[in-house]
């Protein structure tokens, strides 16, 4: 178990823009291990391996309910994951990740575990065709939808220098960065509505 420490906004490096592997080293796939290690400790769905400082083309992503969260009640709780998502094995490990196909749009109040406590509503496609690297170094496909394909999407956006609050409007995502420039993180989320950081 090694956990490593999160970049958050500012940081510069989170603005970097993540380089393609043409292996997967043994080095890989302990930095593979410390990012799944990273994320479950923090709670997190989805970390790019920018999140830790670690400027390559990886993301780890686990959509999954927690066992916790399943049995919260004895009431039927309506199954969160949809069929096509639950046919991706998770946790997913992905290097070199690239969409070759997106249909439709959702929207969802995404959060990063990079901007923590921030919530924001962001549009994005509703399904997805992706590749991209096993943690094997093996060339695979998926598809998917749902909450998966959500935070494929950020995480990648990760792998571009890229943050869930430039997705929103212009004026907000100043207000924001200017808030966190200024006062730093608080404690709480700022929006009431909790979801998983991605
Ligand atoms: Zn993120």
């Amino acid at each position: 178990m090694a956990k490593r420490q999160i970049l958050t906004f500012p940081d510069a490096r989170l603005r970097e823009v993540s380089e393609p592997v043409s292996s997967v080293t043994p080095e890989m796939k302990a930095l593979v291990k410390d990012m799944l290690d990273t994320m479950y400790a923090a709670k997190g769905i989805g970390l790019a391996a920018i999140q830790v400082g670690e400027p390559i083309r990886l993301l780890v992503i686990d959509t999954r309910p927690l066992p916790a969260e399943k049995n919260q009640d004895s009431e039927e709780q309506e199954d969160p994951m949809t069929a096509l998502e639950k046919k991706v094995t998770q946790p997913l490990v992905i290097f070199n990740p690239e969409i070759i196909e997106g249909r439709g749009s959702v929207t969802y109040d995404e959060g990063c575990l990079s901007v923590p406590t921030y919530y924001e509503t962001v549009e994005r496609y509703q399904w997805i065709k992706a590749k991209g690297l096993d943690a094997d170094g093996k060339e695979f496909t998926l598809e998917t939808d749902g909450l998966l394909a959500i935070c494929l999407q950020h995480e990648m956006d990760h792998l571009d220098g890229k943050l869930f609050i430039d997705r929103i409007s212009f004026v907000r995502s100043q207000k924001i960065k200017n808030q966190i420039k200024k006062h730093g993180y608080g404690e709480k989320p700022v929006k009431k509505k909790e979801e998983s950081a991605l």
